[in-house]
């Protein structure tokens, strides 16, 4: 079977959070079911300066009013198209916005240039090769499924992944004259969303499938309370929703092989945990000392529940414990945790910014990770805490709930436990689970055990891959 995915992220070439983890890892998991993909990316200047060799195997005078070509080539084990147009995606900062963190104000025409290019392809192969499915991720690529739908290759099987339904891409009415997509497709059941454009909407009507990230987030996003307005359509198209969790790639999670981290381990011979603990420590200008040591890799973000955590910093202390934070995101937070680093000089340090080595030598060095989130599709910080022995604290939702199992008293007893689980996302529950997590370290047979359940758990793609590839095979055989 051969597949065209389009994703406005991919690992390792641009990353700005875990869509980018997956569709740089599909594919390798995919092939391994006789499912070959070709990943369609925008030609960011981080893309093409990795890009090497490529070949030109599209072009466009005016594609949304600006030249552009779709150059085809290898990085690593990724078979690449990328969409290189100047004018759209040669730029410095994000790609979604500027240094500032200001959004471009064209990402309408941006992602509707991905999405068209992406129906192209579709619709008339590249030479020697056609598609026979197309999974589109998240609302910069959504409207590919709604080109399709309204244009000659409609009847290929469209498959969309919802990574995260708080962006959805929403723009104005105004936009839809340059959209380039018939009148008809101005209704309920196209492209209209609250009387504006809703590319993630869009995406959504038009899918023969609709996946997203976990079980749990699945169910969720079909009540109002979680389903951020679109909760009514993904309940009329239940049908055709499919909870699938992330997987790890574990050619780069590894802590028996990671390059990244000061001393590789295993759940057999934890104790080469402790030089990554020292390595952080001096990274982070904390104290050596045994006592519990918290960490956070994540987007500074209310969706991700850092400002309950900084407002739990002195709680954390108090209650002995220490903590490294990594992150970038709302200026007000990280303002927060730089405060709170000063205040507690040798207990909590702060690093701002996007840094992935760092990332690594924390799930390395660090006793537990802490991930209070208000909602959270998947998540994959969890995922790489379990692997590395850092035991996850998070809040019950999502994914999160998916793939940790909370430390109570029969599963610590029967050594099924492989974190702490609270609810609800509150500062009151975290503050119990920081409590429990901080009462559980003090065992230490305990909380090895809890590591050693978490690294044995397997997250690999292995399961979540055969899910992907039998919807895939049933689509294409129905489509046939
Ligand atoms: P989301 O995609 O919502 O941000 P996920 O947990 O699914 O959350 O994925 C986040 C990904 O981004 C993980 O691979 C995580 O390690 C990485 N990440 C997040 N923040 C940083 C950072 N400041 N530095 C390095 N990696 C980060």
């Amino acid at each position: 079977m051969q597949l065209l995915s389009v994703a406005s992220e991919i690992y390792p070439l641009i990353k700005t959070g875990g869509l980018a983890d997956v569709a740089g890892a599909l594919p390798g998991a995919l092939a391994d079911h006789g499912i070959a993909v070709r990943t369609l990316v925008p030609g960011y200047p981080s893309v093409l300066a990795k890009l090497g060799k490529a070949k030109v195997v599209r072009r466009y005078e005016a594609l949304f009013g600006a030249p552009a070509a779709v150059l085809a080539a290898k990085i690593e084990e990724l078979d690449l198209l990328v969409l290189d147009s100047p004018d759209f995606f040669a730029r410095e900062g994000g790609p979604y916005g500027d240094m500032a963190g200001g959004e471009w104000p064209d990402n309408w025409r941006r992602f509707a240039a991905l999405s068209r290019a992406g129906a192209d392809i579709a619709a008339e192969g590249l030479k020697g090769w056609q598609p026979d499915l197309v999974h589109v991720h998240d609302w910069q690529a959504a409207m590919t499924a709604a080109y399709m739908r309204f244009g000659p290759a409609r009847a290929i099987p469209k498959v969309v992944t919802i990574h995260n339904l708080a962006f959805q891409g929403r723009f104005g009415w105004d936009i839809f004259a340059s959209l380039g997509l018939p009148p008809e497709a101005w209704s309920v059941d196209g492209v209209e969303y609250y009387g504006g454009t809703g590319y993630l909407k869009a995406g959504l009507v038009s899918a023969d499938a609709i996946t997203t990230v976990s079980p749990t987030y699945a169910e969720e996003i079909r009540r109002p309370a979680d389903g951020m307005g679109l909760d009514g359509l993904i309940n009329g198209r239940a049908d055709r929703l499919h909870g699938i969790l992330n997987g790890v790639d574990t050619s780069i999670w590894d802590p028996a092989t990671d390059p990244l981290i000061a001393r590789r381990f295993s759940a057999r011979a934890l104790a080469g945990r402790s030089a990554n603990r020292r390595a952080l420590e001096k990274r982070f200008g904390l104290d050596h000392d045994d006592a519990p040591l918290f960490i956070i890799v994540s987007r500074l973000t209310w969706q991700k529940g850092m400002d309950m955590v900084a407002g739990a910093v002195d709680h954390l202390v108090a209650l002995g414990g220490k903590l490294a934070v990594l992150g970038s995101g709302d200026h007000p937070l990280e303002g927060a945790f730089l405060a709170a680093a000063d205040r507690h000089r040798g207990r909590v340090g702060t690093q701002i910014g996007y840094d992935e080595p760092l990332s690594h030598l924390l799930q390395a060095g660090g006793d537990a990770i802490l991930i209070p989130s208000r909602f959270e599709p998947c998540g994959l910080t969890q995922l790489y805490g379990l692997r590395y022995g850092c035991v996850p604290v998070v809040a019950r939702v999502g994914g999160l709930a998916d793939t940790v199992i909370d430390a109570n008293e029969a599963a610590v007893a029967s050594g099924a436990a492989t974190g702490v689980v609270f609810a609800p996302s509150d500062p009151a529950a975290l503050h119990g689970a920081l409590s429990r997590a901080i009462h559980l370290h003090r065992d230490k047979g305990q909380w090895q055990a809890m590591q050693r359940a978490g690294m044995k758990a397997d997250f690999s793609w292995t399961h979540s891959a055969a899910r992907y590839a039998a919807l895939f095979r049933t689509l294409v055989q129905d489509a046939a």
